[in-house]
């Protein structure tokens, strides 16, 4: 039986809405004319259009022209663009002075502020002793703790607590739990224990554990982070307090990217302090590290999202020819920041500031529609959860504002992709920041001895930075002639280098000055000028008084990165410590010549990783291969580094992940890396044949129809573009072939060998078949081309 059109949107309705009275009561509301086709009907609903309507009863906030099912008619392309430009913002206007944003740091926050007015004395300073010193957490105070913070989650509307985890997914997991339990006799009651605060057991046994956790092995435990603080998530039907947590298995081992970063953490503690207290440094203030990791994204708008599979499924475009428009301009870095961009900003730091996360900075970035966000630095641990609640905020809230936030490290070919700088230092809070030159860093030679160690450190490790920041994605920027190269090495800076250079032949005696900077036009105030410039091209750079890894993937979470710093420095910090220690027998006069000594060793040996020249030039391939530099150019030649019997040494002793813990992770990333090209070889081939091969051959068919035509009439044809056209439709069908015969071959179960195949095999199938698609869309009548190109979704806002 034929079903009436109206009665199919009807059933379609209920099916997907069940459970929603929502739904079911707007339906009741509608009055659907009889007959009428399926897209007249969703035209004719603009009054009542299911979908808005929805989003506005339930939160009150959203509602956009632009989600109008009015856009499935024509293609899901010029849907898009019909509701691109019918964009009317819909969040409501905020108010800042209203609720003045210095109001707002930490609101949400279970704080040291907080802590202090709610929890007993004694209890308080048992945990702050934890957070500060990094002593032992006293088991006893969790009842205490777990009360005043349930007391507080319930003041601000929290129904439930959730144990928020970082699997090695590099995601962000969360398991919530209800405060009310029954209480026997009817009623309920609000109840969180000192056990429920301190360790949770998500059945967490579908995340990746590298053979750690067999399936018969399966119990995997959350446990209380105290170092970082809770926090509440608000959502409009309520809030949920999430309480940071380690992820361990059974046998303690840790299956989550926030483990080792505590203990990588300790390991630099335990190693700075020798270094301090040869310097008669013996306060013993915790040394923690630093970090700032600075955040690039794109933004575009929902609809288009929606319109690429690609980017819906893979987070970057497979396809898509470069537009005539690019960022050969620069017409977009730093530039006045589009309204609908400046409004998500607004809201999105709001939020951020809510949750204690310092947002500072802002600003458009070098590619069109292309973004950037950075917070004040904190301490590692702390900035690596923040970091990962920042991307979070961010997808959220562009969502509001009818946006994607793509984090992809290149969701475009040909314009720039996104990276993550994470700024990297230590300090404590007698000795302040440790990468501090001063004024004349020559004579600083505590500094000196800190930056040597990270010289040697880098250079040591080199192999194993490039490795933590390698994925399918990553491959795109690193080594593919962006910023920055794929080799590792250092920028130091004008007055630094010169520094270790007056080192390397027996001592410092000169710091270059910083100088004053004059620009010629009297009103202008004369700046200091800082000692060194900066170079973009280098991934490892000394930017004053912290180390900025320029390398990191901007999807990426910076556990890892922050991991191998910490281990290597602390590292090299116990090497250089230990030589110290041995060579002035305890004897402080004898430090200042023996310093000198080690200092000029360490740049002789390991000085090769300085570099301040373009990282991007030809010639320094050339000259990093002569000085034996590692150039890793994928993900593939890079991991397998996680293997080196030296990483597994270091990892070993410090503690930081051993042999087992080291293993899972490289297998889990080899997985990665073979579970996303697989995922865009699938998307490739999809979006080849069921989309742009059908568009080619329409137009291929349009253009023979009108040769028919014309010659019927005697006209002459030129039949240039319908050969080209025909060439290019035979070679896109030849290498989707080729792509399904790659994906065919079936790789070894060696998962080393499968990546390879990815690698070396897959990925070229998968460019030669874009590079046909891209140029059948330099042909194609514009109207015939199923997706959203380039310039529309980077231009059209
Ligand atoms: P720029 O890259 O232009 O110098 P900023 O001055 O804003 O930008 O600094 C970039 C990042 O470096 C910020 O996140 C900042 O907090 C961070 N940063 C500054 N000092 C340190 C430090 N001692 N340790 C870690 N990160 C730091
Ligand atoms: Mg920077």
């Amino acid at each position: 039986m034929r079903r009436e059109p109206a009665s199919e949107l009807r059933r379609w309705l209920l099916i997907h809405s069940k459970d929603c009275p929502e739904v079911v009561a707007i339906f009741a509301r509608m009055r659907i004319p009889r007959g009428a086709s399926c897209a007249a009907i969703l035209l004719s609903q603009k009054e009542v259009d299911p979908v808005t309507t929805i989003e506005t009863e339930k939160n009150g906030t959203y509602s956009s022209a632009s989600n109008s099912p009015a856009a499935v008619v024509g293609s899901a392309r010029s849907a898009a663009i019909a509701a691109v430009t019918n964009y009317r913002p819909s969040a409501p206007a905020m108010n800042f002075t209203e609720s003045p944003v210095a109001n707002l740091f930490n609101a949400n926050v279970f704080s040291t502020a907080v802590m202090k007015q709610r929890l007993p004395k004694s209890v308080f300073k048992s945990v702050m002793r934890t957070i500060e010193s990094g002593e032992k957490l006293d088991c006893s105070v969790a009842d205490v703790v777990a009360s005043a913070m349930k007391d507080w989650a319930i003041e601000k509307g929290a129904t439930h607590y959730a144990h928020v985890f970082y699997p090695l997914t590099g995601s962000t997991a969360e398991k919530h739990d209800s405060f009310l339990s029954p209480d026997g006799v009817g009623g309920a009651f609000a109840e969180f224990s000192g056990k429920q605060l301190f360790q949770g057991e998500p059945d967490g046994s579908s995340f990746p554990s590298g053979g750690i956790r067999a399936t018969f092995e399966a119990r995997g435990y959350t446990i209380w982070d105290v170092t970082s603080p809770a926090y509440i998530l608000e959502n409009a039907n309520g809030t949920t307090l999430c309480i940071p947590t380690a992820f361990v298995s059974w046998t303690g081992e840790a299956l989550d990217k926030k483990t080792p970063v505590l203990r990588s953490m300790q390991a630099l503690n335990t190693q700075a302090q020798r270094i301090l207290k040869l310097f008669g440094h013996t306060d013993g203030a915790l040394v923690s590290s630093t970090a700032g990791p600075e955040q690039e994204y794109f933004l575009i708008d929902r609809n288009f999202f929606f319109a690429r599979p690609d980017l819906l499924n893979a987070g970057r475009t497979l396809f898509g020819a470069k537009p005539p428009k690019g960022q050969e301009f620069d017409d977009h870095y730093f530039g006045a920041i589009p309204e609908r961009v400046l409004a998500f900003m607004l809201e999105a730091e709001r939020e951020l500031f809510k949750l204690g996360i310092p947002v500072k900075t802002r600003h458009n970035e070098v590619a069109p529609g292309q973004f950037e966000l950075a917070p004040m630095f904190e301490f590692a641990n702390v900035a690596t959860d923040h970091q990962q609640l920042t991307m979070t905020t961010l997808r959220r809230v562009a969502e509001k504002y009818g946006m994607t936030c793509l984090m992809h490290e290149k969701p475009f070919a040909g314009v720039n992709g996104s990276g993550k700088h994470v700024n990297w230092s230590m300090g404590s809070s007698s000795q302040g920041n440790l990468l501090d030159p001063g004024e004349t860093p020559h004579e600083n030679a505590q500094f000196l001895l800190v930056c040597a160690a990270i010289i040697r450190a880098v250079h040591k490790h080199q192999g194993l930075l490039r490795a933590v920041v390698a994925s399918a994605s990553n491959d795109h920027r690193l080594g593919a002639n962006e910023a920055p190269p794929a080799i590792i090495s250092i920028f130091l800076g004008d007055q630094l280098t010169d520094v270790f250079e007056q080192i390397k032949t027996g001592g410092a005696n000169s710091s270059i000055p910083r100088g004053t900077l004059t620009v010629g036009v009297d009103v202008l105030p004369a700046l200091p000028k800082d000692a060194g410039d900066r170079n973009r091209t280098s991934p490892f750079a000394f930017t004053g008084n912290r180390f900025e890894f320029r390398a990191v993937g901007s999807n990426q979470s910076i556990a890892g990165p922050l991991v191998a710093m910490n281990t290597i420095i602390a590292e090299s910090l116990d090497f250089c410590a230990t030589r110290l220690e041995e060579a002035t027998g305890g004897n402080p006069d004898l430090l200042h010549s023996e310093l000198q000594k080690l200092l000029t060793e360490i740049i002789n040996e390991h000085g090769a990783i300085v570099f301040n020249g373009d990282g991007y030039s030809e010639a320094w391939h050339i000259e990093a291969e002569r000085r034996g530099l590692l150039n890793l150019k994928t993900t593939v030649d890079a991991l397998p580094m996680l293997q080196a019997k030296d990483v597994k040494e270091l990892f070993a002793t410090y503690n930081v992940l051993s042999e087992r813990e080291l293993e899972s992770r490289l297998e889990i990333y080899l997985e990665q890396y073979c579970l996303t090209i697989g995922v865009e070889a699938n998307l490739t081939l999809e979006m080849a044949t069921t989309s742009i091969l059908p568009a080619a051959v329409r137009y291929q068919n349009e253009l023979a129809s009108a040769c028919i035509n014309l010659k019927a009439l005697d006209y002459e044809f030129d039949t240039d573009t319908l050969d080209q056209t025909r060439t290019l439709v035979m070679s896109l069908q030849d290498s989707i072939a080729q792509l399904k015969a790659a994906l065919a071959e079936s790789a070894s179960d060696d998962l080393l060998a499968e990546a390879r195949h990815c690698c070396d095999v897959v990925l070229p199938a998968m460019n030669k078949l874009r590079g046909f698609a891209d140029e059948l869309e330099g042909v194609v009548a514009d109207d015939l081309w199923p997706l959203p190109t380039y310039q529309e979704m980077l231009f059209i806002k």
